[in-house]
């Protein structure tokens, strides 16, 4: 988002006029932004065979899907749902790798029967796997380092007590698995949070994946899951991802010549890639003072940007219809009934009932966790592609909210 032409724009679209032709809430997207950061991730790994995967769950909707799918990457699903939606988008199965936590069998039969890489997790999937499929499927391991890592408990899944992953002190169980059904292991994953800073923590759960892969024949890849820091607000320091480049790079480079063979290095970035593209757009409907605050009411709330509230996230905010003018402290509240604060005590320019405020930093897990509480209709989605923006989304309608409900004789 830059100052162009007396108005906040994204290739050359007005954010304002977006809010005007498209109505609020909206979600915008800038697609230059993303194609952007798959080429710094590209540039960092540029001298190890690198295979991104795309977090599907980040921000699902298809033509984002489409557009990381057209910049060379794969995906990273979570759900079977997420496996057909990716599929759907048009991702062969070999380049969707199937992450899944506390699923049944049958689901990850269903993903076999796609022909998806399955990344399994725990101890008794792997006999299940084992009986079922033999050597037959090729198949990964996720295991959990135990590196406490990440910007919130709830997003930091590495730890002894997450519910993710294989621990690595089972290695001992996992290889008698491995052996008693021949089961062939090409992957060995991990992830162990978002938000991790710099290139020693990543370091950290290399080592450890170095050292348990030395124990694996036959693997193909190393995958270090997600979680790469991205900026959130002004001064905030982002994963440094060259310097991560640079160290994990070379320490990869040195374990395939003691492994003695090239193997791939995954990542599966979700917030690294679309973050910083998304900006939710919301109307002022109120201003309101109380004794200890200005509150400024707007048309969406945590049913639409859940972040603030569930992981304590801070989101920039931007009065995007006031160029000039004083600044005033603010309170940005959603319309939700309950405390549903998006932003707390910030400074905007003066505002007025009827102004758009941009949230941003709303690319990853804004619409992708929003929902229908307070029977509200979710937004639309806008993505801007070769300075055009594309309605990728309508928004929701009344029909929305009954559409599945059934109606009895009461
Ligand atoms: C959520 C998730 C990611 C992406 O995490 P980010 O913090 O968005 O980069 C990657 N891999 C797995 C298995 C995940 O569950």
């Amino acid at each position: 988002m830059e100052i162009k032409d007396n108005q906040y724009q994204i290739q050359g679209v007005s954010l304002t006029q977006l809010a005007k032709d498209y109505g609020t809430p909206l979600y915008v997207y800038d697609g230059d932004k993303i194609l952007g950061q798959i080429k710094k991730l590209q540039e960092a790994f540029s001298t190890v065979k690198l295979r991104i995967k795309y977090a599907t769950k980040a921000l699902s909707n298809i033509n984002i899907l489409k557009l990381v799918k057209k910049a060379g990457t794969g995906v990273d699903a979570v759900s079977i749902e997420e496996v057909k939606l990716c599929m759907y988008a048009g991702f062969e199965p070999q380049e969707i790798m199937y992450t899944p936590n506390s699923v049944s069998f049958d689901e990850i039969q269903e993903a076999v029967n796609l022909g998806v890489m399955i990344n399994i997790d725990n101890i008794p999937m792997l006999e299940h796997f084992g009986t079922y499929y033999g050597n037959k499927v090729p198949v990964c391991i996720r295991l959990n380092p135990h590196i406490l890592a990440g910007g919130n408990a709830k997003i930091s899944v590495g730890h002894i007590d997450s519910k993710f992953g294989i621990s690595i002190l089972q290695l001992k169980h996992v290889h008698k698995v491995v052996d008693a059904y021949g089961l062939n292991v090409i992957g060995l994953h991990v992830h162990t949070g978002s938000d991790i800073l710099d290139a020693e923590v990543f370091l950290k759960g290399a080592e450890i994946l170095f050292d348990a892969a030395k124990e694996f024949k036959g693997l193909k890849f190393l995958d270090f899951g997600g979680g790469f820091k991205v900026a959130y607000k002004v001064g905030d320091i982002s994963t440094n991802i060259k310097d991560v480049g640079n160290k994990v790079s070379k320490a990869f480079k040195e374990f395939c010549k003691e492994y003695g063979s090239e193997l791939e290095i995954w990542f599966e970035p979700g917030k690294f890639l679309v973050s910083e593209a998304g900006y939710l757009l919301v109307k002022v409907n109120i201003v309101k003072s109380t004794p200890a605050s200005t509150f400024v009411g707007v048309d969406s709330g945590l049913n639409h940007l859940i972040r603030p509230m569930m992981y304590d996230a801070y989101h920039d905010v931007v009065n995007i219809s006031k160029l000039d003018g004083p600044e005033r402290v603010y309170t940005i509240v959603g319309y939700i009934c309950e405390t549903d604060t998006i932003a707390a005590d910030r400074k905007l320019r003066e505002v007025q009932e009827g102004d758009i405020i941009a949230i941003k930093n709303a690319g990853a897990y804004g619409f992708s966790m929003s929902s229908n509480y307070n029977s509200r209709l979710r937004p639309a989605e806008i993505l801007i592609l070769n300075g055009k923006p594309n309605l990728i989304r309508e928004r929701e309608t009344f029909d929305d909210i009954l559409r599945h409900q059934v109606q009895i004789e009461i």
